[in-house]
């Protein structure tokens, strides 16, 4: 009988112990990344961003909390395209965790998944700025790219947790399906500004004007990551009157002084748009995002058409 009970006890401990364990640990290097996640692996994973998205995900400096959570990491998600150059690769040294090293199951470069915009041709220097030779990495803002994040988060998912392969195919089902209606609803709204011009800050938006076929006529940065001097920001305003520009779109943690400068000069509107889950505190996840952003991008149309600006 102490035995059986001693048997018991420790079965107990054993199923307690796998219980805990049972969350897979996914670490992002995004809040996008992170929400989407989150929609496909609800409870059966524990996810964190490894960066806030009130600063530019460019640039991030890899602080002793980061290198922890990646030494714990069953899976690392990143964006990928030279998005994290500047900081990744070192963390992943530091945090020496093989499972999330590159080409191991517990690394997923999602870009490699993404028709890239943007790539570049020819010999790539650091006179032209900081491009990202690889294709431009800012490719969430476009939510049909959504669709295919979420399917290659889903599919690495069920490679590493077979347990609850059928719960992620299901949410991914479940999201699909919510972000293709939203999709819908989002190009119906903001289907008068199709075939417009716009300005942004940086080279981030050209998904957003691919899925709601606007385009960018310039930037802000003369160069990608370049702050603007006064001949590029001359440039800008007469490029704006001569082809009657209405709005310029930009991530809120970029100066704003040029845009400043260029509205007081030609009227133009600004539009600071979240460029990421978690940019206001209003976007909690990957369909607020695009809510908010058709909402801002609404009403500046919307008070070009009846000049109220
Ligand atoms: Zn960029």
């Amino acid at each position: 009988m102490k035995h059986l009970i001693k048997t018991i006890s420790l079965l107990l401990l054993l199923c307690g112990a796998v219980n805990v364990q049972a969350a897979l640990r996914v670490v992002t290097t995004t809040e996008d990344l992170a929400a989407i996640a989150r929609e496909i692996g609800g409870p059966a994973i524990e996810v964190e961003s490894l960066t806030p998205s009130t600063r530019d995900p460019h640039f991030a400096e890899a602080k002793p909390s980061m290198i922890r959570k990646v030494y714990r990491a069953d899976l690392l998600i990143l964006i990928g395209a030279d998005m994290e150059i500047g900081w990744l690769p070192p963390l992943l040294q530091s945090a020496r965790n093989s499972r999330v090293q590159g080409g191991n199951s517990g690394f997923l470069d999602i870009s490699t998944e993404i028709p890239l915009l943007g790539k570049m041709s020819g010999p790539v220097s650091r006179a032209m700025g900081d491009v990202h030779a690889k294709g431009n990495p800012h490719y969430w803002l476009d939510p049909r790219n959504g669709i295919l994040m979420a399917r290659a988060i889903a599919a690495r998912l069920s490679e590493l947790d077979h347990e609850h392969s059928a719960d992620y195919q299901t949410r991914l089902a479940s999201f699909e399906e919510r972000l293709k209606q939203k999709i819908v609803d989002w190009q119906t709204s903001l289907a008068p500004l199709k075939g417009q011009a716009v300005i942004a800050y940086h080279t981030s938006f050209i998904y957003l004007a691919d899925a709601f076929n606007f385009t960018i006529a310039d930037e802000v940065e003369p160069k990608p990551g370049i702050s603007p001097g006064a001949s590029h920001l001359n440039h800008l305003v007469s490029r704006i009157k001569r082809e009657k520009i209405g709005i310029l779109i930009m991530e809120p943690y970029y100066e704003q002084r040029s845009s400043r400068y260029l509205n007081e000069q030609t009227d133009i509107q600004i539009a600071v748009l979240p460029q990421s889950v978690g940019a206001r505190p209003d976007v909690k996840n990957y369909f607020d995002l695009f809510d908010r952003i058709v909402a801002i991008l609404s009403e500046a149309q919307s008070k070009l058409k009846t000049g109220a600006q």
